[in-house]
This record gives structure tokens, sequence and C-alpha cells, in this order.
């Protein structure tokens, strides 16, 4: 156990804790505080009205009040300030195909750095099982897929800032990037692995029960908290792998799932387990229209696209796994080009006509894998049409760092 959380069971600030520390493969005891008395004793506070909850006791015995994911990613010393002034390559992301390039880039001699703006992992860290991925023929979870990657890549020399990023490239001076910490990171070539957001649901009460009912993700750090019925919204591979890791702690579970079937998203072998499942109701046709509840959420209202009849769903927890959106708001337009939903193109995607020529000598294109701004390398989901696996993006990254050689050759010739 390396770390204790203390706090109420409806604290937004206290899931986001949990679900870093989950994500990160932090081993750690969460103890729900039910009166001022057991507050006192066990979290030190004055009662559950003090503000200083949730509080977070770690290992080696520092006390946190109501910290924020930063103040407890720089508690475990896992912000700090590059120690290079200039890098061979930077890789913004440390999901799989970030944290790939990384293992790749370092053991070859490339001085890495990886800055990563959440846990290490990305959106593969909160999948509770990872069933069909190359050698691990018991399925692995993707937070303990990540914590191994993320040893193997600092054992080979890469270093990795967690709870930064990057927010902006200088428009004129290639390889340069600001940090959301006010860093100005120079590196001879960057890799951008930054994936994607999860997609909301775009609903008016969303803000209200977000992390107080509504979770997005698979909720890897929610499963054993969850009482009565949870509900996962989507129909894709999360959503199922989601369904099927609630289904071993709780009552029931509730797929609500826009299409007329599972078998269109999901992976046969997933699509098998629901149904096998005792405990798993998928209601296809069925779009999430209203979420209520007088504090955190209570029910949820749900449509059919068939009839347009509205049911209502009573629950307290919600999991929301509808796929994602791209991040690539620290993109330039100016010089980095995307698709219409904002995935970055890359190499033969990009046409002539588009690439700005203040960047490109003539007669040289993107290498494969190089965006519109030389030097600036996409890898894994945030790039255009790429395949959204755990091990295409493992490959993209080592792909990615080969160009990268390729670009500095090219480069310093
Ligand atoms: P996907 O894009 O695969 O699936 C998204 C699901 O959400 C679809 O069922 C989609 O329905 C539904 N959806 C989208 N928007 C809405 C909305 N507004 N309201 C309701 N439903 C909505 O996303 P995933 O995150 O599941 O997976 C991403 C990728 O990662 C996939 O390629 C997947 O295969 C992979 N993955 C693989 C895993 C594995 O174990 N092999 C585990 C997890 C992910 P519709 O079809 O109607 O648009």
């Amino acid at each position: 156990m390396n770390a204790e959380l203390f706090g109420l069971a409806t604290s937004a600030a206290a899931y986001e804790l949990r679900d870093f520390l989950k994500r990160s493969g932090v081993p750690f005891k969460w103890t729900e505080l039910h009166s001022d008395e057991q507050a006192q004793r066990l979290a030190g506070v004055t009662g559950l009205s003090d503000e200083r909850l949730p509080v977070c006791r770690l290992l080696q015995g520092s006390l946190l009040y109501h910290p924020s994911v930063h103040d407890l990613a720089c508690a475990l010393d896992w912000f700090r300030s590059p120690k290079l002034s200039t890098y061979d390559l930077v890789i913004y992301g440390a999901g799989p195909a970030g944290l790939s390039a990384a293992v790749y880039a370092a053991s070859e001699g490339l001085r890495t750095l990886v800055i990563e703006r959440s846990a290490v992992g990305g959106q593969a860290a909160s999948s509770s099982r990872i069933e069909n991925y190359l050698g691990f023929p018991d399925g692995i979870s993707g937070w303990e897929l990540a914590s191994r990657a993320r040893q193997q890549a600092q054992r080979l020399g890469a270093e990795i800032i967690v709870s930064d990023e990057g927010v902006e490239n200088e428009e004129d001076v290639l390889g340069v990037t600001w940090l959301a910490s006010g860093t100005r990171l120079v590196s001879k070539a960057t890799i951008c692995a930054t994936g994607v957001d999860y997609t909301r649901l775009d609903l008016p009460e969303e803000a209200k029960f977000l992390n107080h009912g509504l979770f997005y993700g698979a909720g890897a750090s929610e499963a054993s908290r969850c009482t009565g019925e949870v509900v996962v919204i989507g129909g894709g591979n999360s959503a199922g792998q989601a369904a099927l890791n609630f289904a071993d702690d709780v009552q029931k579970v509730t797929m609500l799932v826009r299409g007329a079937a599972l078998r269109d998203t999901l992976s046969e072998y997933l699509v098998e387990r629901i149904r096998q499942s005792s405990n798993i109701e998928v209601r296809t046709h069925s779009v999430v229209s209203q979420l209520r509840g007088a504090n955190s959420l209570e029910a949820i209202i749900y449509t059919s696209t068939l009839t347009g009849e509205s049911k209502s769903l009573q629950t307290n927890w919600a999991f929301v796994c509808i796929g994602g959106t791209p991040r690539t708001s620290w993109t330039s337009p100016k010089s980095v080009l995307t698709d219409r939903a904002g995935y970055i193109l890359t190499g033969p995607d990009i046409s002539d006509d588009y690439l700005p020529s203040r960047y490109w000598q003539k007669g040289r294109r993107p290498l494969f894998m190089e965006t519109s701004r030389p030097g600036l390398f996409a890898a894994g989901d945030v790039r255009h049409n790429s395949i959204k696996r755990c091990a295409t993006a493992v490959g993209d990254g080592a792909t990615a760092v080969s160009m990268v050689h390729q670009f500095l050759a090219t480069d310093r010739s």
C-alpha cells in the first residue's frame, strides 16, 4: 500500500485522485468517511465538512490536504523540471504509442523526454483487462501494462514527466514547445502521441453530475465501491470491458447502446462473454436523453430510437464509454494539418498544396507519420486513420521513432 485516501463518498475530488492512482498503478487504500468522529480519528480533520478533505497520506509520510492530481504527482516526485535544455526527441503523451516510442528511442541512444498530462498509460491504463495483446494469454490490465512500459522506458534512459503538457508550438521556430508549467522545451524532433479525450454526452446536466455519479471511462478504480445497478453507456470495446469488469462486483449492469446490436462495434470475444453473463442486460436503440438527481446522480432517462418512448433507470453509477475525440487543441492550425474531426494528418495523407512553404524545402515531402510541420510526428490514436488498438499504437510508436532517425539524419546532412 503506497497511499491512503480519506474522503466523502460523493467527493468528485476524491474520485479524481482514486482514478489517477489506479491508472498509475499505485496501490492505495480508500476509506469513505461517514461521521465527524471518523473524520477526526482517521483523517485528522475537524469533521465531514472540513474543507481539507479529501486527505491523502503517502507511504513516505507526506500528508496532503485536498490535493489536486497535480499536487499528488508532485508529492510522488513525478512532476519536475526537465533535466536537459535540449532533447533529441520529446514525446507528448504516455499512452501505448508514446511509451513504445520512448522505449525504442531511448534504447537507440536518443536523449528522450516524455511529457504526460495525466496518468502514464493513457486511456489504455483504464482498461481492466486487455485480452488480445500479444504475449499475455491470460490478458493484462491496462495499468499493469502501462506500469511495465514506464519502467522499461525509464530503465533504458527515457525521462518521464507527469502532470504537465505541451500547450503551444512556437509558430516560427521548429522544435520549440511551451509547456503548461511555463517551461520552454527545445527538441530536434517531436512525437505527438496525445491520444483522445473521452467524447462527452453533451447533456445540460452533465457538469452537475460529473464525478458525482457520472463518470467518463471504464471506472477501474470504482468497481469495488459500486452498489446496486451500474449503467454503462456505449457499445464499443471500452464499454464492453467496463461492463464485464463491473459485473464481477455488482448486482446488475445495464448497457445502454445507441446502435442496433453489440456485434456492430464490439469484438466477438467480448460479445460472447457479455451474452453469457447472467447480470449484464443490453438495451439497444437506447440514447441517454436526461440525467436526474438532487446532488448526485439518481436516475437516467433514455429514449428509444425506434419508438421515441422514454424510460427511467434508477442508478447512482453511470460510466460513459462512447469513444474519443482527438486531443489536438495545442496544435497550431496554421502549421499542423488535421482532418475535419481533428485527427492529425501525416505523410501520404497531406497534399503538397497544403504544405506550409515556409517550412518545406522544394521536393521534400513529409515522411510517413510526419505531420505538416517538419520534425513533428504523430503516433497512435491521435493520427488520422490510425487503427485504434493497443498493439497498433505500440507499432506506431516504434515506426515513428524510425522516421525520427531518418529525419535527424537528413536534417544533419
Ligand atoms: P468506439 O469508437 O469503438 O465505440 C464507441 C461506442 O460509443 C459505439 O458503440 C458508439 O455507437 C457509441 N457512441 C458514440 N457516441 C455516442 C453518443 N453520443 N451516445 C451514445 N453512444 C455513442 O470507442 P471505444 O472507446 O469503445 O474504443 C476505442 C478503440 O479502442 C476501438 O478501436 C476499440 O476496439 C479499442 N479498444 C479495444 C479494447 C480491447 O480489449 N480489445 C478495449 C478498449 C478499446 P455508434 O456505433 O452508434 O456510433
